[in-house]
């Protein structure tokens, strides 16, 4: 008999011991009984009974249950995997259980076999399959000439018959066709003796093996610069050992074609390379890049997909049958045993950070994990974040910069417009008015970026000023006209609009301020001639949405392109000549250290979608504050400028990257009971040489569904130091929090203080 450690997922900073008849492999999913639940496990440790350390520190066999079903015959995670998760739940401060079962694929925290499932496809019967892939034309065979009575029939045999000589395969996923036709007919066919059906696994052997080394030495990118030679070189130099390069490359200057081939020098080596995106960016033209340069099968891992889809891409990865896997932050947990390169792209943004839970940052723990296979790890932006671009000038990282535009583009130059005493119309100055109108009338595309979804961001009333809140999060409710709602943006409650005031009962409510709604509606009214197109959250639902708009944009469909964060990622806007960023003042006030340096970048890329080379874009901003020092240095001198004065500043006032940071939040509907915790850490924390904190206070988002929030902000210049205290600290402090019912959590190199 032996015992194991079993990390279990519970909110517990610890492994639980189980008894089994025989050693298990570490990493294997078992089923065990956690108070009284049935919960899936993984084995971390697995000691012999006999051993007298086992007994001495574990006390009695007997105390210990037995585990149930093994759930795995080959483990899920490898050696190296299970101590990068230890390190993670160290790093961060996280339960080792839940730590885990971040890491697992949705479908296997589940009681389910790790086999791979069969993938049920269907082909034409082989003699009409033989006919088809010679190029007759298969409609005029006696089967199908049989089928022409019955339409729907018909149809589904055209359909299989175009799929699989169109894309050259044995057979189309019945998942798929079921997208468009019904069980019972696809049966119907397969009995009529059109169609066959086979449950494959997944296809075997080496994506490597069916293309040879020749076809990816073959495979010629387009001819590089002398700043992307000098980047690819000397990345290629440096490839079967740890290092991490930045690319800092301005937009257009061709960051992808150095990714694609270094990649290229990757997959000649037989080695498979992962590729982090920004959840806005991971859009099928990424994807199709990818594909068509490297004529390989790409695993694609993003939010929108079904268990099943993500488990299948995870078993293909893990069984080597896929040489590319690009995906959002949760891909860094994909297993790729012949791992030889990750690359981040546009690596300053904020999505690769996981706001609950485990809230690690999946850049830093990619390096890591690039350490540990000792690999490089390529980091690509144009607005490197802080901590990035001090690891680069301080030589931890190799710093590569691209500042040519592909076929000498100019880069968009940035102008403000001050807004102070003008008279506006829908938010707009009448000098940004005159430049829309300028661009408009030569035939080019005009693009305006207002980060405030909804109509208005309030609604007040005009006879006693009572602003309509959100009772849970004491914040105005944003006035959704389109669908008459108040919506709470922090929470998300909504309210039908009210035609009275909830005060006083008057009924002369006003809007103030405007949203992307009322923007859309006045652009409508200002230039009635030009078509105007909204993208935000609330336009933009549906699966194909954005890409169909984009592409519509692109036909030049529509002439103002108005919309929020989401057109400042990845898509690139080749008519559009002038951008206007509607409101940037918010950003130059706002207690969070890190809210200029997200301006800049947000300025930058949004700046970037813009223009081609014969057609260079411009950028204007509208400001109450023409003349702020960030906004002048921004302008004047770009991000590169302003990123390396910002990290000067930030040096003066010993602040990240300068300093080490960890927030504790604690949230409760009393706001006494969530200060008294954070004062218990802060009293923990006293007289602790080369640590400090900062509070507790409010955080910057004060109230939410009802619980106030606060945080205790520590700090020290030592990151070894501040791991080491937050080790000592932690159990004493979630055994009182977790005692006192509040909400808490840790934020191990916090990202903001919301
Ligand atoms: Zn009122
Ligand atoms: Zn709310």
């Amino acid at each position: 008999m032996v015992i194991l450690a079993i990390a279990v997922p519970v909110p517990l900073r610890k492994t639980f011991y189980y008894t089994h008849t025989k050693p298990l492999a570490l990493g294997v999913r078992v089923e065990v009984v956690f108070a009284s639940r049935a919960l899936v496990g993984v084995v971390v440790d697995c000691m012999d009974l006999l051993a007298d350390i086992a007994l001495e520190q574990h006390g009695e066999p007997s105390k210990f249950k037995p585990i149930g079903t093994v759930l795995d015959d080959v483990p899920i995670f490898s050696q190296s995997w299970l101590s990068l998760l230890h390190w993670l739940a160290n790093y961060y401060q996280h339960p080792i259980g839940e730590v885990i079962q971040t890491a697992l694929p949705n479908a296997l925290r589940k009681a389910q076999s790790s086999q791979p499932i069969p993938i049920s496809t269907i082909a034409l019967v082989p003699s009409l399959a033989a006919l088809n892939i010679q190029g007759n034309d298969i409609t005029q065979t006696v089967p199908f000439i049989n089928l022409k009575r019955a339409q729907r029939q018909f149809a589904l045999a055209c359909y299989v018959a175009a799929k699989t000589q169109d894309e050259d395969v044995d057979g189309v996923a019945k998942d798929e066709i079921k997208q468009h036709f019904s069980t019972s007919l696809i049966n119907n066919l397969i009995r009529k003796e059109v169609l066959i059906e086979s449950h494959q696994y997944l296809r075997s052997g080496c994506w490597h093996d069916q293309k040879g080394v020749e076809h990816f030495a073959n495979i010629s990118g387009l001819p590089a610069n002398v700043e992307q030679s000098i980047a690819i070189t000397g990345i290629c130099a440096q490839l079967n050992q740890f290092g991490c390069f930045l690319i800092e490359g301005i937009t257009g200057s061709g960051k992808t074609e150095v990714y694609l081939q270094v990649i290229n020098k990757v997959l000649q080596q037989r080695q498979q390379v992962l590729i982090l995106v920004p959840e806005i960016g991971l859009t099928p033209q990424t994807v199709s890049r990818f594909e068509s340069r490297f004529g390989i099968q790409v695993g694609v891992l993003h939010s929108g997909l079904t268990d099943k889809e993500r488990l299948t891409v995870w078993h293909q990865a893990r069984l080597n049958h896929i040489g590319i896997v690009i995906g959002t932050r949760s891909a860094i947990f994909t297993p790729l045993p012949e791992l030889g390169m990750i690359i981040i792209d546009e690596e300053h943004d904020d999505s690769f950070k996981q706001q609950d839970g485990l809230r690690y940052h999946a850049r830093d723990l990619a390096i890591m994990l690039a350490q540990k296979q000792g690999i490089p790890i390529v980091l690509g932006t144009a607005t490197p974040v802080l901590e990035t671009l001090h690891r680069a000038m301080t030589g931890k990282f190799q710093h590569f910069k691209l500042e040519q535009r592909a076929g000498d583009a100019a880069v968009a130059p940035v102008h403000l417009i001050d807004i102070c005493q003008q008279p506006l119309q829908f938010g707009l100055a009448p000098a940004t008015l005159d430049v829309m109108q300028t661009h408009l009338s030569q035939g080019n595309q005009v693009l305006l970026f207002i980060n405030r979804r909804g109509y208005a961001p309030a609604v007040v009333c005009s006879s006693c000023g009572h602003v309509e809140d959100c009772v849970a999060c004491d914040k105005p409710m944003t006035y959704h006209k389109a669908q008459s709602r108040m919506v709470c943006h922090q929470c998300l409650a909504h309210v039908i609009a009210p035609h009275q005031c909830g005060a006083c009962g008057a009924t002369d409510l006003i809007t103030q301020g405007i949203g992307t709604e009322q923007l859309e509606q006045g652009l409508g009214e200002l230039f009635p001639q030009y078509s105007t197109i909204r993208i935000d959250s609330d336009s933009m639902r549906g699966k194909h949405t954005l890409s169909n708009t984009i592409e519509a944009i692109n036909q030049r469909q529509h002439q103002i392109l108005l919309g929020t964060q989401i057109l400042a990622k990845g898509h690139h806007f080749s008519h559009v000549t002038c951008v206007v960023i509607m409101d940037v003042d918010g950003a130059l006030f706002s207690a969070d250290f890190r809210a200029p340096e997200k301006l800049a970048q947000l300025i930058t890329q949004i700046s970037g979608r813009a223009g081609r080379a014969d057609k260079p874009g411009e950028t204007f901003l509208q400001t109450t504050q023409p003349g702020h020092p960030l906004l002048q240095d921004l302008v004047n001198n770009g991000y590169g400028h302003f990123a390396r004065f910002a990290l000067h500043e930030r040096e003066q006032a010993t602040l990240p990257p300068f300093t080490y940071q960890v927030v504790l939040r604690a949230e409760d509907e009393i706001p006494q009971r969530a200060i008294q915790l954070l004062e218990f850490a802060r009293h923990l924390l006293t007289n602790m040489k080369n640590i400090s904190t900062l509070g507790p206070m409010p955080c910057l988002i004060e109230k939410k569904q009802t619980r106030h929030r606060y945080m205790l902000i520590i700090q020290s210049p030592y990151r070894d130091l501040r791991q080491k205290v937050l080790d000592a600290i932690i159990d004493d402090y979630a055994h009182y929090a977790n005692k006192s019912r509040i909400r808490w959590s840790i934020d191990v190199d916090n990202i903001d203080f919301n």
